[in-house]
């Protein structure tokens, strides 16, 4: 260990972190996230209200979210293709769930073009509209599975208060839309894609999450089920990250997908959806930053390491070459060598603390006269000093103790946010201490809906595939015999 505070205080220097965090993330979180998001450069608001500019250190991250699961997509057949941003009424009004559970938040176009009066749909969502292409796509046995994913934005019309990258009219997404002969294969796939995104979440953002099957209530309109992933964030508030539908036959039915089987008879083939957004940047940047900005996992950082050249003018040359060839010699890392002038390796060390760079290297006179470094870890601040000959082992090491120690602490975070709760009294005052609720639950909408109520906005969360025996438990809100736990909570 060795303390390089000094460095940062030197007397005369123009005092750092102009820009920096004025707020304590335990103190006042939504301003604290606003503050983290807007001054670490990640995003910003747009002049028309409700939509976001991702900055380019904000869309890094979801670059490095798109080619993870680009290459997972791969693995599983599936292509990815573009459709249009609108979509007729006519199509939206077909599926009848789907337009009533939608209508409220869509925004719409007046086609102009001569002879139609025809509305267009900003899409919310474009099931509809690929699913009139799958029609005349798909015909026979041979032309299934049919698995096509497509990146675009998505316009949902609900929302005043913006939260960038949380809850915006605008915001950009994957949806993966499959189509299957039967429903064995439909189902498993489901579950697949959201196993992908627990493993991405997991694997990519260090963000546990909780998963399992959303209720009636909760469920996609239009779909049969719906499953989904939960993380849980420090203010005690869940924040669904990905989700994956079965929307059975309907869709097909809808919109006249049919295919010859086999057996030479005409079917209507089962379908798939799931999606991921830009809130799981959002997710990320509440879970890990602290009081001084922005943590990004090191998996995810589009740069992993930033060096920070020390030098007075006498000593300048010597360093930036020595810089240059450590930032050379970091094979195989993302690695900034920040040697720009005009700025105190100070104000340096804190910018690159606001944007979170998972790790800072040191290097001044004195660590070129004993040939090592410094290595500053942005979770925890611990420094270390590191010899040049064995730099790559020590970085990817620290690298992998990062990733693996935000994981571990929000995954401690999570578990002990969960409480177990058998009656209505107790699972009102969880609630009320913002935690993540395991109640039994009978299933009825009217449960919920009470819930709800008569907690200030809780929400069913997920019914998670993890079961803990029912025995003979009755539902918290009605007191019939509950079908099975449920989570809620407050949420995002
Ligand atoms: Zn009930």
């Amino acid at each position: 260990m060795k303390t390089n505070d000094k460095r940062r205080e030197k007397p005369g220097e123009k005092k750092p972190n102009p820009l920096g965090i004025t707020v304590k993330k335990a103190d006042d979180m939504p301003e604290w996230y606003g503050q983290v998001v807007t001054k670490a450069e990640l995003a910003d608001y747009a002049p028309v209200k409700g939509c976001m500019i991702i900055r380019p250190h904000g869309y890094a991250l979801w670059q490095s979210i798109m080619d993870y699961f680009n290459r997972r997509l791969d693995e599983h057949h599936v292509k990815n293709a573009y459709f249009p941003l609108f979509i007729p009424e006519s199509f939206f009004e077909k599926e009848a769930e789907h337009a009533k559970g939608f209508s409220p938040e869509v925004a719409w176009v007046q086609n102009k073009d001569e002879g139609s009066q025809e509305r267009l749909a900003i899409r919310p969502t474009s099931e509809t509209i690929m699913y009139d292409a799958y029609a005349r796509w798909i015909r026979s046995w041979r032309d299934l599975p049919l698995r096509i994913n497509q990146w675009c934005n998505i316009v949902r019309w609900e929302v005043s208060d913006v939260k960038l990258f949380l809850r915006s009219r605008e915001f950009l997404w994957q949806e993966g839309h499959c189509v299957y002969e039967t429903e064995e294969e439909c189902d498993r796939e489901v579950r697949i894609f959201l196993d992908e995104y627990t493993g991405l979440c997991e694997h990519l953002l260090a963000l546990p999450v909780i998963a399992g099957r959303k209720t009636e209530k909760e469920k996609f309109a239009g779909a049969k089920y719906t499953t989904t992933i939960e993380a849980f964030m420090p203010d005690g508030k869940a924040l669904q990250c990905g989700t994956s539908h079965n929307l059975g036959q309907g869709f097909a039915k809808t919109f006249g997908i049919s295919y010859v089987g086999k057996d030479e008879k005409e079917h209507h083939p089962w379908q798939n959806s799931w999606g991921i957004s830009t809130r799981l940047i959002g997710a990320t940047i509440l879970m890990h930053g602290d009081d001084k900005g922005m943590v990004m996992p090191p998996a995810v950082a589009h740069t992993q390491g930033v060096i920070v050249p020390i030098y007075r003018d006498k000593d300048k040359e010597e360093v930036l070459a020595q810089a240059k060839k450590l930032s050379a010699s970091l094979k195989g890392f993302s690695i900034v060598l920040d040697d720009r002038e005009g700025f105190s390796p100070g104000w340096k060390f804190n910018e690159w603390e606001l944007k979170g760079i998972p790790v800072r290297i040191e290097l001044g006179p004195r660590d070129i006269e004993k040939r090592s470094c410094v290595l500053v870890r942005r979770d925890t601040g611990e420094k270390k000093d590191v010899s040049w000959k064995t730099l790559n082992e020590s970085f990817s090491t620290l690298l992998d103790a990062i990733q693996r120690s935000l994981f571990e602490k929000a995954k401690k975070h999570l578990e002990e946010s969960i409480r177990k709760v058998t009656s209505y009294t107790q699972l009102k005052k969880a609630i009320g201490e913002r935690r993540l609720v395991l109640a039994p639950f009978c299933g009825a909408i009217s449960c919920e809906e009470k819930i709800k109520e008569d907690t200030g906005g809780a929400t069913a969360r997920c019914i998670p595939f993890d079961q803990p025996a029912l025995g003979d438990h009755q539902c918290v809100a009605c007191g019939k015999k509950a079908k099975h736990w449920a989570y809620f909570s407050k949420n995002y």
